[in-house]
C-alpha cells in the first residue's frame, strides 16, 4: 500500500481536507450576494492577517501575478527602483521590473545573506528612486529579510516599499501598516495551506497615488478595476474569479482565525525550532543567516560526500516525503525543509526520522534517533 506523498517544500504546501471540500461544493454565481459575502470575507481576514487597513485586491494567478501587478501598476517605463537581490526570488523580482523597462538598480548578495537596511539607505542616497522591491522571506535560501528596518529607511524618504510576503505571510511576524509596507504580496498556496491559484495585494494610498500617474500598461492586473468592482453594493471582481479556489481560500483562512494568527505564529515558531534543533543533532549546518527568524523554510548544507539533489530524490522515493533541492548556485549543496502551512509536530518528527535513515544509507555516519530525541526536546519544552 502506498501513502500519499507529503509535501515538506516551501509551496504548495498540504491541504486540509475541510479545504478541499469546500472546494468540491456548488459554484456560488459571481455576481450578486453569495459571492459578494466570500469576498467580503476572504478580503477583511486577510487583512487582519496582513495587518493593514488598506485596500486589498485579489486576483487569479499565482503569487508571480501579484508581483507583476505591482511593477504594471505603480511604475512608468524608466523609473527607478532598488531591488536588494539574495536569492531566486530576489532575481524574479529585478526580472519583472526589467521587463516593464524600469531602471533597476540591483544590490547584490551572496544567496543566504540577509538584506541591511544600511544598504538599501546607500542605494537610496546614491540616486533617489520611486520604490524598493524586496522579498521578505528570501523562499530559496530560508532567509528572512528585515523589511521593518527597510522600512524605516524608505518612510524616512518617502519612497514606495514593495514586499514580496508570498511565503512569509501567516509564517513570520508582518505589521504592514506599522513598518510602512505600501504593496505587499502575498499567494494562496504557501502558509495558508490553501490550493495554488490565488494571488493578492494590499495597496496604501501613497501606492494608490503613484498608480494614478503610472504608464505602464495592465489591463488584467489593473489595480483601480479591481477597487472599483470591490466597492460595489454586492463586491465583485472585475472578471470571472477562481470561484472554487475563493470557497476553499474562505475555508483555509477561517481555520488560520479559529487557530489564532499569533498561535499560528508561535507554531510555525515551534516547527521551525524543532527542525533545526533535529538537523543540528545529526551534525549538519544551517544554510543562510539569521536561522532562528526563518519559521518558514530550513535551509541545510548537505554534508560532505552527499549530494542535496540525490538526498532529496532519494527522500521522495524512499520515504515520499518531497522535500526542496538547492537553486541556482545552491543546487547540490543545499536542501530545503518547508514547515510553513497545515503542519504538526508528527510532520516534522516524520521528516527527520525519513533524514535519519536516508542519510545513514548515503553513507552519512547517523546517530539513529539523534534528531528525532532532540526535535522532541524541543516540542517537550513548550
Ligand atoms: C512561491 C513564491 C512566489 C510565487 O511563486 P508562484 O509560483 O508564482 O506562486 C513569489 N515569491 C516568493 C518569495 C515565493 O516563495
Amino acid at each position: 500500500m502506498e501513502k500519499p506523498e507529503i509535501i515538506m517544500a516551501p509551496g504548495p504546501t498540504p491541504v486540509p481536507p475541510q479545504v478541499y471540500l469546500a472546494q468540491g461544493s456548488p459554484l456560488v454565481y459571481h455576481r450578486g450576494p453569495g459571492y459578494g459575502a466570500v469576498l467580503r470575507e476572504v478580503t477583511d481576514n486577510l487583512k487582519t492577517i496582513l495587518r493593514t487597513s488598506n485596500d486589498l485586491l485579489i486576483f487569479a494567478s499565482s503569487g508571480t501575478g501579484g508581483l507583476e501587478s505591482a511593477v504594471a501598476n505603480l511604475f512608468s517605463p524608466g523609473d527607478r527602483v532598488v531591488v536588494p537581490v539574495a536569492g531566486y526570488f530576489g532575481e524574479r523580482f529585478a526580472k519583472i521590473a526589467r521587463a516593464f523597462h524600469l531602471d533597476v538598480r540591483v544590490i547584490d548578495y551572496e544567496w543566504g545573506q540577509a538584506v541591511r537596511a544600511g544598504d538599501v539607505s546607500t542605494a537610496l542616497d546614491e540616486a533617489p528612486a520611486k520604490a524598493v522591491l524586496m522579498q521578505q522571506s528570501e523562499t530559496s535560501t530560508g532567509v528572512i529579510h528585515d523589511v521593518e528596518a527597510v522600512g524605516e529607511v524608505t518612510r524616512d524618504r518617502g519612497v514606495l516599499l514593495v514586499a514580496d510576503v508570498v511565503s512569509s505571510l501567516g509564517a513570520v511576524p508582518l505589521d504592514s501598516d506599522g513598518w510602512g509596507v505600501d504593496v505587499a504580496v502575498g499567494g494562496s498556496q504557501k502558509a495558508f495551506s490553501a490550493t495554488p491559484g490565488l494571488a493578492f495585494v494590499s495597496v496604501s494610498d501613497a501606492a494608490w497615488a503613484a498608480s494614478k500617474t503610472a504608464t505602464n500598461p495592465r489591463f488584467y492586473f489593473d489595480w483601480a478595476a479591481y477597487k472599483a468592482s470591490y466597492e460595489l453594493k454586492s463586491p465583485e471582481n472585475p472578471f470571472t474569479p477562481a470561484i472554487s479556489l475563493m470557497l476553499g481560500l474562505q475555508v483555509a483562512l477561517r481555520l488560520h482565525m479559529e487557530e489564532g494568527p499569533p498561535e499560528v505564529l508561535s507554531r510555525h515558531r515551534i516547527l521551525s525550532e524543532a527542525t533545526k534543533e533535529g538537523v543540528r543533532a545529526l551534525g549538519l549546518d544551517l544554510f543562510g543567516e539569521h536561522p532562528e527568524r526563518a519559521w518558514a523554510v530550513t535551509a541545510v548544507r548537505a554534508p560532505e560526500g552527499v549530494d542535496g539533489d540525490e538526498l532529496v530524490a532519494k527522500v521522495r522515493a524512499d520515504h515520499r516525503i518531497i522535500l526542496a533541492p538547492g537553486q541556482g548556485p545552491l543546487k547540490g549543496k543545499v536542501f530545503r525543509i518547508g514547515h510553513l502551512g497545515y503542519y504538526d509536530m508528527f510532520d516534522i518528527i516524520r521528516c527527520l526520522a525519513a533524514l535519519e535513515l536516508t542519510l545513514e544509507e548515503m553513507g552519512y555516519p547517523v546517530k539513529r534517533g539523534a534528531a528525532v530525541a532532540a526535535a522532541e526536546g524541543v516540542f517537550a519544552s513548550r
